[in-house]
């Protein structure tokens, strides 16, 4: 029998399943794809075979379950099926994993368990990873499922920065407390800057700026997160496409007693109608840099904002950290928006920190330094790797049990 070198991995939303079959030896992507629409009466799977033609075809998903199935069918056209003795895990994204789960996690019913108890903390997205979990189980139930979770990076965030400064009582009641997300980005990203400055991660301190459509900034101090700007849910910190970040908890208040919206209407107003598009109507960062370039004010109003939060991060971090070695931009518009990475970092020399305009204006998928060889601070562009970082972390802890 040959050696189980292969890790599938499985980002499992509510209505759609994004996958990745990665060969462990060389970090080969064997096939990648996208479920959609399941539960909607058209629902479409987009499949790309390593080297092949991308497939695309349009069938109802009434439930994960035939989603993923549609998935295994897929992958076992290619001669890379979920029956593949090649297989060594399935690697899952979960996206809370509470105070409990500091490490990825080989999935048990006491484990699905626990992951199901931090429903009322993350409502959106673990029952869909649960789904998940199950569905693939059903599929291989001799197959190790390992749980990677999106806040185990940030559970070393020490107390005084992962505590709100509420009654403590109410807030262990209720299980309220920075957690932070995007957790397997940050460790990725902070883990290849360090790569990219030739230094053992043990060795620097930096600011990790993960800006997709939901953004978050981490402080990583020798490879262990320090803050996070994510809180008890994905909703606080940085100006993101659609949700607010920070704004002060009496809005909520004021919009209620006075405004007369509902907590559920206000739920969806930070969360889906704020950020770019609440201010300028666009979500995309890519609009909103084309308006802005037109001269359209609310564009110019949105970037303006979404680069004065950032800046307000990068300063915050460079006092949590004391020193700071590099700054990593990431994902979406960290890896594509040179204006952004631009203004964020613009007159802040006397930190140490600047970017080079003609190395910051290269369109590269390669991890680059965009500072200029005398700053004291290395401005990074670090390509986000989250399902790679999810097959290692599963791979590693399948080969050691
Ligand atoms: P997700 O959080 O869904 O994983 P991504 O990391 O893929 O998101 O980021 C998506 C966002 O990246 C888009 O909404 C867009 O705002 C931004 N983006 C992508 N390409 C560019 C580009 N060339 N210039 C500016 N922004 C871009």
């Amino acid at each position: 029998m040959s050696e189980a070198t292969r890790v599938l991995v499985l980002n499992a939303g509510s209505s759609s399943v994004k996958y990745q079959l990665i060969d462990m030896v060389d970090g080969e992507r064997l096939a990648a794809g996208l479920v959609e629409r399941i539960g909607e009466s058209e629902g479409r799977l987009v499949h790309s075979p390593h080297g092949g033609a991308r497939r695309e075809s349009a069938q109802a998903f009434p439930d994960h379950s035939s989603g993923l199935k549609a998935m295994a069918e897929e992958l076992a056209a290619d001669g890379v099926g979920l029956d593949s003795p090649e297989l060594a895990a399935i690697g899952h994204r979960v996206v809370h994993g509470g105070r409990r789960f500091t490490a990825p996690t080989v999935v048990t019913d006491e484990v699905l368990t626990e992951i199901r108890r931090l429903v009322p903390v993350a409502p959106l997205h673990n029952p869909a990873n649960i789904i998940g979990i199950e569905v693939a189980r059903a599929l291989r139930p001799d197959l190790p499922q390992v749980a990677v979770f999106d806040t185990a990076f940030h559970t070393t965030v020490p107390e005084f920065a992962a505590r709100y400064a509420i009654d403590r009582t109410v807030a262990d009641e209720h299980r309220v407390r920075r957690y932070g997300f995007h957790g397997t980005s940050h460790q990725y990203v902070s883990r290849a800057t360090a790569q990219l400055l030739g230094k053992d991660p043990a060795e620097v301190n930096v600011i990790v700026l993960h800006l997709g459509n939901g953004a978050s900034a981490s402080a990583v101090a020798g490879g262990v997160c320090v803050d996070t700007s994510m809180g008890l849910t994905p909703l606080e910190g940085l100006v993101m496409g659609t949700r607010s970040g920070d704004v002060d908890p009496g809005v909520i208040f004021h919009l209620h007693r006075v405004g007369g919206l509902s907590v559920d209407e206000i739920d969806d107003l930070l969360n889906r109608r704020s950020g770019l598009l609440g201010l300028c109507g666009d979500n995309d960062m890519r609009e909103v840099l084309r308006r802005a370039g037109e001269g359209d004010a609310d564009a110019e109003l949105a970037f303006q904002a979404y680069v004065h939060r950032l800046r307000k991060y990068i300063g915050a971090y460079y006092a949590v950290l004391g020193r700071v070695d590099a700054i990593a931009f990431t994902a979406g518009v960290g890896e594509n928006a040179a204006p952004v990475r631009e203004a964020a970092t613009a007159e802040l020399e006397s930190l140490g920190i600047a970017v080079d305009p003609e190395l910051n204006s290269v369109r590269s998928g390669e991890a680059r330094v965009i500072s200029p060889a005398y700053a004291r601070v290395t401005v990074a562009v670090v390509p986000t790797d989250e399902e790679l970082e999810i097959a290692q972390q599963a791979f590693a802890l399948v080969r050691r049990s």
